[in-house]
């Protein structure tokens, strides 16, 4: 276990946060009852219920990053569906390539999907612990590591990410991993794709996958969005959804779940220009960047760079992509993230996604370890361009030249009056790859087409399922022709920072988790007084409103006072119960709410209230109005804790017993 800090610098203590965030119900494992049935078989592990604190929290997430994004920057929303027909996936790459390395327990993997381990996590975490224990194995008293086996086990964890399957089973077999639960051996790892599969409809003929991220819906629109965003680029679609993936061996809690919220952004840039307008924005905030040289040497300490020189010495390729990094950074610091918890780390060249030329991940430190919660790539053009080529339909961008241009080409024709009677009903599609054919491949089929006198070309899927044709030089003609150019057309390329929200909720509850001394709380329990520091945009409820004592006069006016702040948008709460103000101060403490307003005797003398805030436990106390005037300006950013105690009566306390 990586040991890390609380926000106020102790011990992490795990099992102690763990209690707070499953007594106040944040989330829960689901289905949790029938687990515990002992008929029930099923893994459920990697899928979790959030109760109302969790809720509150993770809308609240996706309304900062809808106003951080999609506001700020007029991003087309949508909103696709989760179940997806196969073809799509089979043309993203996703059905062949979107898998993990799996091995199997032989001896306990037939009966339990949990003896099924990923192999790269495998690797990681039997190293990391022989490091841990300096001995080998599980082997008792065995000697300590040498110094040539700890460097060659640290340099194999700074580059895990960038083993395939062969690589994995090498080092499995070099270094004698076995399944650590139990000691036995494990099989070569095989590749497991990660998506749901069902089928559609009563004939369950057509299969179907559950969509593992939400960015393909968007693609498969684009066509839409550009006409809706009136052909003017560069432009963004963002889409909020659920995804799934079927992820082999799910242990860590929200971080490693097979149902998740991802909130996605894909960027539709010209190539050629990957500029972007609003760069001078986030050009001098300073970065840690984990970069792949940094990491293949076997370091892994990041350096901490502006945006404008990584850009300018090429450690992030493009103005766009930077942009992204610097905006992402923005907001997790509104999040409440601590800065030096966090490092953009970019993929190893066999990490990447099948669909990604770059790409960095948001990482934030917490007990697991860094963990990736925002991955931001450069997807190319590759999406656009797999889609638009087996449907016939053009994904691209069709722009008026600032002057027409003469250009010397590659031309392909084919002839209409055979094709037609050749092809039937597939002669558009067949005609549709004859014009998506580019220069450098009419060039060489030209070639191909004086030598054999036929080529063979790919097309959109044709009615008897192939996607390839054979024309003949009687029905094809490539020459090489000059003409006047008007337009020029592209694909666009797509820069795409993709959020898991579980991840960011779980990683910043761990990092603005601390514990009070008890003496500092009026030593109102002897239990350990655990606090959520969660900044009043994201924490779930803003104010508690306590009425002091069951005084019968005091309950109007905190209902009063509780329907005024829910009239300003405010989320508040009351707690009137019979347990002392401290404890009910406390209770909230641990939900991360920021703020308290005390409504006692002097409220039914002259009208004031008393205002609490969660970290330093300071109270003012002023009249209703002010008070209420001080919560929206705290809540609406317009005003800080400190100039409100700066402008009121700092307030001793109350007594309780009258
Ligand atoms: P990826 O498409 O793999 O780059 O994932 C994009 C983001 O989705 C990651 O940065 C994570 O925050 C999140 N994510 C991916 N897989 C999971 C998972 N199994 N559980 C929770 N979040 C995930």
């Amino acid at each position: 276990m990586a040991s890390t800090t609380t926000l106020k610098g102790d011990n992490f203590d795990r099992q102690l946060f763990e209690s707070v965030i499953k007594r106040r119900f944040f989330f829960t494992e689901a289905f949790e009852i029938y687990r515990l049935s002992p008929n029930f078989k099923g893994d459920n592990r990697g899928l979790f219920d959030y109760g109302p604190p969790g809720c509150a929290l993770q809308a609240n997430i996706v309304d900062a990053w809808r106003k951080h994004f999609v506001l700020e920057e007029n991003m087309l929303e949508l909103d696709c569906t989760v179940v997806t027909p196969e073809l799509v996936l089979k043309t993203s790459g996703h059905v062949d390539k979107f898998a993990d390395w799996m091995c199997k327990d032989p001896i306990k993997g037939r009966l339990f999907s949990w003896d099924y381990l990923r192999a790269d996590h495998l690797v990681e975490n039997v190293l990391k612990a022989r490091l841990a224990r300096g001995t080998r194995g599980l082997v008792k008293d065995s000697p300590k590591l040498d110094q040539a086996t700890v460097d060659e086990y640290n340099d194999t964890l700074a580059k895990i990410d960038n083993y395939d399957g062969d690589a994995l089973a090498e080092l499995i077999r070099r270094h004698d991993i076995r399944n650590p639960e139990n000691n036995n051996e494990v099989l070569p790892p095989v590749p497991f794709n990660l998506m749901f599969k069902s089928t559609i409809g009563p004939s369950a003929a057509a299969p179907v996958y559950l969509r593992p991220e939400t960015a393909q819906g968007q693609f498969l629109n684009f066509k839409k969005l550009l006409d809706y965003n009136q052909g003017s680029m560069p432009f963004a679609s963002a889409s909020i959804g659920k995804s799934y993936r079927n992820e082999i061996s799910p242990r860590t809690g929200l971080l490693r779940v097979r149902e998740f919220l991802m909130a996605e952004i894909e960027h539709y840039v010209d190539p050629e220009k990957k500029q972007h307008p609003r760069f001078r924005d986030v050009s001098d905030i300073v970065l840690p960047l984990l970069d792949r040289e940094t990491q293949l040497s076997g370091k892994t300490a990041p350096r901490t760079i502006a945006i404008g020189q990584a850009v300018e010495f090429k450690v992030i390729d493009n103005e766009t992509l930077a942009y992204f990094l610097g905006r992402v950074m923005l907001f997790l610091m509104k999040l409440g993230v601590d800065r030096s918890k966090v490092r953009f780390r970019q993929h190893l060249a066999n990490e990447m996604a099948h669909y990604a030329c770059d790409c960095w991940d948001a990482e934030l430190l917490t007990s697991y370890g860094w963990v990736e919660c925002v991955g931001c790539a450069d997807r190319s053009a590759y999406d656009l361009t797999v889609h638009s080529r087996y449907t016939g339909t053009s994904l691209a961008v069709k722009e008026a030249l600032p002057e027409p241009v003469k250009v010397e080409e590659w031309q392909a024709t084919l002839d209409k009056k055979l094709a037609g009677p050749r092809f039937k009903k597939d002669a558009k599609a067949v005609q549709s790859a004859v014009e998506s054919l580019d220069q450098i491949a009419l060039e060489r089929l030209a070639t191909d087409l004086e030598q054999n006198r036929a080529v063979a070309i790919e097309t959109p899927a044709l009615s008897d399922g192939t996607t390839r044709v054979e024309l003949s030089k009687e029905l094809l003609s490539i020459s090489k022709t000059t003409r006047i150019q008007n337009t020029r057309e592209y694909t666009p390329n797509v820069i795409e920072p993709s959020f898991g929200i579980g991840r960011i909720l779980y990683s910043l509850l761990e990092q603005v988790y601390w514990h009070r001394p008890n003496d500092a709380a009026r030593a109102v329990s002897t239990e350990t007084l655990l606090v959520l520091s969660l900044p009043l945009a994201v924490a779930p409820n803003k104010v508690l409103i306590v009425p002091l004592s069951s005084n019968p006069q005091l309950n109007p006016i905190a209902r009063k006072l509780s329907a005024r702040l829910r009239n300003l948008g405010i989320a508040n709460m009351i707690d009137a119960s019979s347990a002392s103000i401290g404890k009910r101060y406390a209770r909230n403490d641990e939900l991360g709410t920021p703020l308290g307003m005390t409504v006692d005797f002097d409220t039914l003398k002259d009208g004031s209230v008393t205002l609490r805030e969660r970290d330093s436990m300071v109270q003012v106390r002023g009249l209703e109005d002010e008070i209420v005037a001080a919560v929206r300006g705290l809540v609406e950013g317009t005003e800080t804790w400190e100039q409100v105690m700066g402008r009121m009566e700092v307030f001793g306390g109350q007594e309780e017993d009258q």
